[in-house]
């Protein structure tokens, strides 16, 4: 799940790091009331709206607008707010139809009192899967993007593992400053923002934190001005004040309707559906439906109870896909017993009614037999198969 800007600085600063203040604000007067509040409680009339989106680039998009005074915040917060804004990361890119912009953050200028002398850093944190724990990504190439920095001059692209049992070692955090070139009260400043920053990485149960621009002010305090987070899903229950924050506007809304019924589904690029219980399965048939010369519709996992319900669910959810063209059922009966999926897929067939494009099971495991002659005995349009590769064939077949 990923967080916005304002949310995750929220999370942040709860574990004591230092963010770009900033009111949120869905309307113009509400804008303009927080502008009020921002410009108190900073002493400066100047302030940052930024558009909240689940997309970085923004400002590359017009998403990100300074203010100098109240009529251009009213100016710039009634431009970005209700604008489809497109940034190289939202769909079909800059040449795309952008994403709607609902809420900006009023946030205080970071910037403009100590300009001269203000340094914008890069810091990531994730998981480096190769390595098997996480690594902290860092450049004093911040600000700007950091995928041209990687790539034209990488050697300023630095990276710390952390022990994953160990955690962040102080020797680690310094080692970020000095690399940083900072010195003296920066130096401090920065290893204590990678510590705090870490400690929220861990104790968020997130995915990825990528700070960007990690700002150094004139003053030498170290700001977090942006924050893209993404958490782990799988440990949300632990953090019902962040699961709390999730937006679903900014979701595929048929991955958010699969989910509320227990769904696992991700929507692909091609043209034939799978419906599968496992993730592991699921991604096996993925591989055989390609070698086969389909191209997977959706990554599918029912889970274990693949009941009439539900396999009724994962049906619907499948064909509002207008590009599928066949749809291969793949259930292991290890627990769940084939004849009751099968029964299920019967059910459900029924009850959708006309189902428009080719149905292939293949059901392996407990009562394979029973479920592959109820299947057969059914009437419907539906085939049936024992082995995988058997069932891709048949896919293969109706797409040709
Ligand atoms: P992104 O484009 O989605 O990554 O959004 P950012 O929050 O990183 O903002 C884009 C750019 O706007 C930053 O790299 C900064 O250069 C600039 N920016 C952000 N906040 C401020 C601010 O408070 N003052 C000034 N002057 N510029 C800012
Ligand atoms: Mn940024």
């Amino acid at each position: 799940m990923n967080l916005h800007e304002y949310q995750g600085k929220e999370m942040l600063a709860s574990y004591g790091v230092a963010i770009q203040k900033g009111i949120i604000a869905t309307n113009l007067e509400e804008a303009v009331a927080a502008y009020e509040k921002v410009k108190e409680d900073s002493g400066s009339g100047v302030v940052v709206v930024k558009a909240q989106i689940h997309a970085g680039g923004r400002g590359k998009g017009g998403g990100v607008k300074l203010a100098k005074n109240i009529d251009e915040l009213k100016e710039h917060a009634g431009n970005i707010l209700g604008m489809m804004l497109k940034t190289p990361q939202t769909p079909g890119g800059l040449e795309g139809e952008g994403k709607l912009v609902r809420k900006i953050l009023i946030a205080e200028d970071s910037y403009v009192p100590t300009f001269e002398s203000c340094k914008e850093f890069y810091v990531s944190i994730m998981m480096d899967r190769a390595k098997k724990c996480n690594v902290i990504i860092y450049s004093t190439e911040g600000g700007m993007n950091i995928e041209e920095v990687a790539e034209k001059t990488p050697h300023l692209v630095h990276k710390e593992w952390i022990h994953p049992h160990l955690g962040l070692q102080p020797f680690q955090a310094r080692k970020v400053a000095f690399n940083l070139g900072l010195s003296g009260k920066a130096f401090k400043e920065m290893s204590k923002f990678i510590t705090k920053l870490y400690a929220a990485f861990v104790g968020s149960d997130a995915s990825l934190f990528e700070i960007n621009p990690a700002m150094l002010s004139g003053n030498d305090d170290m700001i977090a001005v942006d924050c893209k987070v993404s958490l782990d899903d799988n440990a949300l229950f632990r953090h019902p004040e962040l699961a709390a924050m999730r937006d679903t506007d900014e979701e595929d809304p048929v991955e958010v309707e699969a989910k509320s019924h227990g769904l696992n589904y991700v929507n692909l690029d091609g043209n034939v559906g799978c419906m599968v219980n496992g993730a592991g399965l699921a991604m096996a048939t993925m591989d055989i439906i390609k070698l086969s010369g389909g191209e997977p519709a959706n990554f599918l996992d029912v889970g274990g109870t693949a009941d009439a319900e539900r396999v009724e669910k994962a049906f619907r959810i499948i064909l509002r896909d207008p590009e599928v063209k066949a749809i291969l059922i793949n259930i292991f009966g290890g627990i769940v017993r084939c004849d009751r999926v099968a029964q299920g897929v019967v059910d459900a067939y029924k009850n959708i009614g006309n189902i428009p494009v080719p149905i292939i099971v293949r059901l392996q495991g407990t009562n394979a037999d029973i479920a592959k002659k109820l299947i057969d005995e059914s009437g419907l349009e539906v085939r049936s198969a024992i082995l995988l590769q058997e069932a891709a064939d048949i896919v293969a077949e109706v797409l040709a």
